[in-house]
């Protein structure tokens, strides 16, 4: 014999009931149906309750729109109208909504009177459909054989009861037997229900009670999944689980299945199924007592989505036992369920996790009982915080392994998510935390990625400018999506997208083919809105790119950093602002768990940065460093030769794109300033701005200059000058190169001719080079070198950066 249990989106159409009627046509062997409310007639049935009790004869036109429903499924399905039996269970429906109206009172007891009409409805419906069909079926009305305790909308069995009941049933059963669940009555045969979501547990307890062969639980998707497949799209389907796991996994949320359901095929070894009613030839998820893959760490993740913790504290509970025994005694006789406990081991404390639903009782029930010691100051007043969710690992093999409450605190702190409280079930096939609801749907995710490895890893981008090195790097992105996903499992995504004009947000990612057209449709750009936005969709992996040279933005980052949104940026502006910015900068990150990267500060796309920050965490010591950091100034002294007149070489270069804008920032020398400060800092050092020697190789006259176009004229006149700076290297047989240097402690920029045995001095077109001396490198430096400008080039340093922390954990 089998049991099979179908919910309300298994039944919640005519279609469906069709759909059902087939797979209970194809069993073989004999069988006991267990049928839920239509989908979703339950909360009408909730609401209708509610809206009688206050008085508010909208309640009859809920009532219609219920009735209308089902008369509709009967004659769709039947091709009839409705017969008497249906009527009658509507006129109790409308007496009791009737009674709940006129007193303006719903109990318990009259809740679950209402609440029991969807499954009456239904199970009426189906079982003269299947007989129609042909199916040789027999409607039992489960109020008689499942029996508990008046503990109305959450009622215990009485198992003896219950069983006998059952057992003298089983005599009259057909092929096919059918058990309304949820509902079920008093000895004095008043109307209960066994907790919502309560199907599975009657049909639960019709196969533990008929020891049936296998016992299915049919429902809307393929089986138990390692998350709930509605907030982690990318949660995996599992196979098979031990009912120890499946139990874990439903208490903390997975609601494919009621966790007391578990208990009664655990007891008898019954295997389970759990199937999907649309894909019936699916394997579904299997339940057994022993299985453990050994390969597979954590099972699932589970969460209870709103739930509010409950603490009594205070210096006068130490050390005293009856206080624990109190508050939990107080809990229990309110009916709180009480779901995650943790206790400070100086004892000063106790929290609870409860339901959010409970907590005004709770707090009721707790404050009554220590009334006393509250008001003479004993203990503090209970304190219940609200807006909180629980969010679980679950897995039979977390007990052997070191480290796995680590990686998950990692992975939640990188992501800004903290921890109000945390609890390891004894059996160590658990662990749950407490965290903030608005930050579920990040958590569950960022544990999904981080725990099961097969799945693809989200980042979510947020982009400020699409200048020529933003759209070299989105084109960048472009090309590389593929290879990423299927290589490195990186699934990158632009959610959000900026220029100086216009902004887009996207939820999925903006297609990247047509990113141009819809951001020129975009929103107008703010910056604070683009923030605001980028906070309030608190996705995980979130990193911030900011690709503009803009003062303001960069002022953003410190708060931006304080969200656990790390930043990468070639905007040299934060990184070399006074010492105590870049300072605070370091530490944001450090203590909310973010990243500062930016690489193509010094450059473009050299991995100087990434090298020097892996020397000095390494423990190597940066003694001195020597570069050419401007590839703008090395064009220019490459190009010039005393031949065409500098100004020339300063304008070709300019209309190549290889200066800035205004050719004055490459050529007074701030830039290469900028770039040594930085590494100077990142080598450990403490250094500011003016600290830094520049000793420029232009002419007094040519530093002040009202206009672009001036400070040509003035270069121009200065001519003599530059050639003689040429023609002196030249006679030394040298080169001119602009180097800065950090040597004993102090930081220059200057001119310098460097002669042919130097390393600098084969330095060609715009390449970069920089020396490192260190403890490990003290004879022979370390020498990067390579092309260290261009729109390509930054764009692919960009790149790096958002690899690395993709990566990483973030
Ligand atoms: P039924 O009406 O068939 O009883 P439910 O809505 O009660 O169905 O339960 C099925 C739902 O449980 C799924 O649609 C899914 O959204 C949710 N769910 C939550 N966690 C999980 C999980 N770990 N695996 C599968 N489903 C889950
Ligand atoms: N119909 C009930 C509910 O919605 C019981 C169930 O579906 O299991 O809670
Ligand atoms: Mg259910």
């Amino acid at each position: 014999m089998k049991v099979l249990k179908f919910g309300g989106t298994s039944v919640g159409s005519e279609e469906a009931i069709r759909q059902v009627a087939k797979i209970v046509q194809s069993q073989v062997d004999q069988v006991v149906l267990v049928t839920s409310a239509v989908g979703g007639v339950t909360d009408q049935l909730v609401k209708i309750g509610e809206v009688a009790a206050s008085g508010d004869r909208v309640y009859i036109s809920h009532f219609e729109v219920v009735k209308v429903q089902h008369e509709q499924l009967y004659y769709n399905l039947i091709e009839n109208k409705p017969d008497e039996k249906f009527y009658k269970i509507i006129e109790e429906f409308e007496d009791i909504c009737k009674g709940v109206f006129l007193l303006r009172e719903l109990t318990t007891r009259s809740s679950d009177y209402i609440l029991s009409i969807g499954e009456r409805l239904s199970s009426l419906i189906i079982s003269e459909f299947f007989r129609n069909e042909g199916i040789d079926i027999t409607l039992f009305d489960s109020r008689q054989y499942i029996v508990t305790d008046d503990h109305f909308g959450h009622a215990n069995v009485n198992f003896k009861e219950t069983t006998k009941r059952i057992l003298e049933a089983k005599d009259s059963f057909s092929k096919v037997s059918l058990f309304p669940g949820f509902i079920a009555s008093t000895e004095d045969n008043q109307t209960t229900t066994l907790g919502r979501g309560g199907s599975d547990y009657s049909a639960a307890i019709l196969a533990g009670v008929l020891v049936a062969d296998h016992f299915e639980v049919w429902t809307d998707v393929d089986g138990l999944m390692t998350a709930d497949p509605r907030m982690v799209k990318r949660a995996n389907f599992i196979e098979h689980v031990s009912y120890e796991e499946a139990l874990e996994l439903s208490h903390f949320g997975a609601k494919v299945i009621y966790p007391p359901s578990i208990q009664p095929a655990l007891e008898k070894g019954i295997p389970m199924t759990i199937k999907n009613t649309f894909k019936p030839d699916q394997k579904g998820t299997l339940i057994t007592k022993e299985w453990d893959d050994s390969k597979q760490l954590i099972r699932g993740i589970s969460s209870i989505k709103d739930i509010a913790l409950v603490t009594l504290s205070g210096s006068g509970m130490v050390g005293i036992p009856k206080f624990s025994y109190r508050f939990f005694r107080a809990l229990s006789s309110a009916q709180v369920n009480v779901i995650l406990i943790t206790q400070a081991s100086s004892e000063h404390s106790i929290t609870v996790g409860i339901d959010a639903k409970d907590d005004k009782l709770a707090l009721r029930a707790l404050n009554e009982e220590f009334k006393e010691l509250i008001s003479n100051h004993s203990i503090d007043p209970i304190l219940v915080e609200k807006n909180l969710s629980i969010i679980a690992l679950v897995g039979n093999n977390m007990r052997d392994q070191v480290g796995v409450s680590g990686q998950m605190f990692n992975v939640l702190g990188k992501n800004g998510v903290s921890i109000k409280a945390i609890s390891q079930g004894s059996s160590e096939r658990n662990i749950s935390a407490v965290i903030s609801k608005d930050d579920l749907s990040k958590a569950l995710n960022v544990l999904h990625e981080s725990f099961f490895l097969y799945s693809t890893k989200r980042i979510n981008l947020f982009i400020i400018g699409t200048g020529n090195v933003g759209k070299a790097f989105i084109n960048q992105l472009v090309q590389q999506f593929t290879f990423l996903k299927k290589n490195h499992q990186l699934n990158i995504k632009i959610i959000g997208l900026a220029n100086s004009r216009k902004m887009i947000f996207e939820k999925d990612g903006t297609p990247l083919s047509k990113w141009e057209s819809t951001l020129s449709n975009g929103a107008k750009f703010d910056k604070k809105d683009f923030m605001r936005h980028m906070y309030d969709m608190n996705l995980r992996n979130s990193i911030f790119i900011d690709i503009t040279a803009s003062d303001e933005i960069a002022a953003t980052y410190p708060e931006i950093l304080k969200k656990s949104i790390s930043v990468v940026t070639p905007n040299k502006i934060a990184a070399t602002g006074p010492q105590v910015d870049y300072h605070n900068l370091k530490s944001m990150s450090k203590k909310y768990g973010s990243r500062f990267l930016f690489e193509t500060n010094v450059c473009a796309g050299l991995p100087v940065l990434s090298t020097l920050n892996d020397l000095v965490r390494s423990g190597d010591q940066i003694h001195q460093i020597e570069a050419v950091l401007s590839g703008t100034l090395v064009f220019l002294f490459n190009e010039y030769n005393g031949q065409t007149k500098f100004v020339d070489v300063i304008k070709k270069a300019k209309e190549l794109g290889y200066t800035e804008p205004d050719p004055r920032l490459d050529l007074f020398g701030s830039d290469v300033k900028r770039k040594i400060l930085i590494l100077i800092r990142e080598s450990g050092y403490t250094c500011e701005y003016d600290d830094i020697e520049l000793n420029s190789f232009l002419p007094d006259s040519c530093m002040e200059s009202s206009s672009v176009e001036d400070f040509y004229s003035k270069v121009e006149a200065e001519e003599a000058h530059f050639k003689k700076l040429y023609e002196d290297a030249q006679a030394k047989g040298a080169r001119l190169k602009v180097v800065a240097k950090y040597k004993n402690g102090h930081g220059s920029v200057g001119l310098e001719a460097v002669d042919a045995a130097h390393p600098f001095y084969n330095l060609e077109g715009k390449d970069n080079i920089v020396l490192f001396y260190t403890n490990r490198y003290s004879d022979q430096p370390m020498v990067i070198k390579g092309a260290g400008a261009g729109a390509e080039v930054t764009a692919s340093g960009i790149f790096a950066d958002v690899l690395r922390l993709s990566q990483s954990d973030i």
